[in-house]
């Protein structure tokens, strides 16, 4: 058996008995048990075509399934409930992610990837998380969910920006005033980046895939440099993940 923790949310129709309609069908599949579920926390939607308020809940889960089979669960009962993929990060009637499966870690992209990988830095994953499991260690960055959330809690938040220093500089510019919360600065080079303090590091210029393996284990980074073309977007939507 393996002990696995999922996130739960959506924002149409009535997604508090969508969760709980979830949860029974889980529960009703003789290879998973439902441990633990948290409370239902009302959440800002992240992305510009996220759509309205949206409730999040957290749930831990035991298995003797492997973890593609739970996943397919998951999209399964997605379905049943009624999900249909049109735009991405769109308003939906119920998203079921697997967060953690045990100390699990799978790269199996697109199709599995585990530990989640925005699972660390969102505040509507973690805060449910923090309800049910908070000693929880994450498997790739070695802290807890309750030291993940706290991290995410200081104000202002440090928020450093890798990058070419024009550019960041631009985006600076443009977001501080949305995030007063946040604390924006611009760093040249990863490693003038403050690896372990509070708050996040994100990565916009290109790197090589050793360094991404040195610091994909870092505590605050997030590698952001996949779409040049929407880093405004993609760092307005990761602030706004991690509460600010
Ligand atoms: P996000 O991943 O940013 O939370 P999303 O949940 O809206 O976005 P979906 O459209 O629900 O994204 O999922 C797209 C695909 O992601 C799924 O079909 C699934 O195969 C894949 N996927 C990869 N890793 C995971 C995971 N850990 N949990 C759920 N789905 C995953
Ligand atoms: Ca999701
Ligand atoms: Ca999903």
């Amino acid at each position: 058996m393996t002990t696995c923790l999922i996130s739960l949310g959506g924002n149409l129709g009535d997604v508090a008995l969508a969760i709980d309609d979830a949860l029974r069908r889980l529960q009703r599949n003789p290879e998973i048990g439902v441990l633990q579920r948290s409370s239902l926390f009302r959440t800002q939607p992240v992305g510009a075509d996220a759509g309205s308020e949206f409730v999040n809940a957290a749930a831990e889960l035991e298995t003797s399934l492997t973890a593609h089979q739970l996943l397919g669960q998951l999209l399964a009962i997605e379905t049943e409930l009624g999900r249909v993929r049109t735009i991405h990060w769109g308003p939906r009637t119920l998203d079921l992610d697997l967060l953690f499966f045990g100390n699990a870690v799978i790269n199996d992209s697109p199709r599995l990837i585990v530990p989640h990988p925005m699972c660390w830095y969102r505040r509507f994953v973690l805060d449910p998380l923090a309800e049910i499991a908070p000693h929880f260690v994450h498997p790739g960055k070695h802290v807890s969910v309750v030291e993940l959330l706290r991290r995410l809690l200081v104000r202002p938040l440090p928020i450093c920006l890798v990058g070419d220093a024009k550019q960041v500089e631009m985006l600076i510019a443009d977001l501080q005033p949305k995030f007063p919360n946040a604390d924006l600065r611009c760093c040249h080079r990863l490693r003038d980046a403050p690896a372990n303090d509070a708050g996040l590091v994100i990565q916009l210029a290109p790197i090589t895939s050793s360094t991404f393996a040195v610091w994909s284990h870092h505590i605050v980074w997030l590698d952001a440099s996949g779409h040049p073309d929407r880093q405004h977007q993609d760092i307005a939507d990761i602030l706004c993940s991690a509460g600010l």
